[in-house]
């Protein structure tokens, strides 16, 4: 764990969140402001700077897609469609440097670059 990390601190309940699904490596939680009816974040309770890094770790990569589609199942989001999102870097918007999944849906997203 990175004491300086949100998405550690969160993981480790420092730091409170609304948690909506987890596993012994995963931790799925809303995002403190979403983008669309649904928008929950996944991340690996490990901490991996971004999808670069986890990519090196197959099984948590893996943890986190399985997390992300139980996510999207719940959440009602597979019939309709939903857009899973790695901001990745300064180019990407990245703004916390601890790997996590945008699980975003519940209504037409429009075009995926603007
Ligand atoms: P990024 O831009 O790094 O891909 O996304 C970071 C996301 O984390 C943003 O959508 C932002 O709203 C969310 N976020 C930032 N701080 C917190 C927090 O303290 N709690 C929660 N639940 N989400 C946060």
């Amino acid at each position: 764990m990175d004491n300086d990390c949100l998405f550690c601190r969160i993981a480790a309940g420092e730091i409170p969140a609304t948690v909506v699904h987890e596993t012994p490596t995963t931790l799925a939680f809303r995002d403190i402001d979403p983008k669309a009816p649904v928008h929950v974040l996944v991340i690996p309770r490990a901490h991996h700077r971004d999808v670069v890094a986890l990519a090196a770790d197959p099984g948590a990569a893996a943890d986190v897609l399985a997390t992300a589609a139980a996510v999207a199942e719940a959440e009602g989001l597979t019939g309709d469609g939903f857009r899973l999102i790695f901001n990745t870097g300064s180019h990407g918007g990245q703004e916390v440097f601890h790997v996590h999944a945008h699980v975003v849906g519940g209504k037409p997203l429009g075009p995926m670059v603007s």
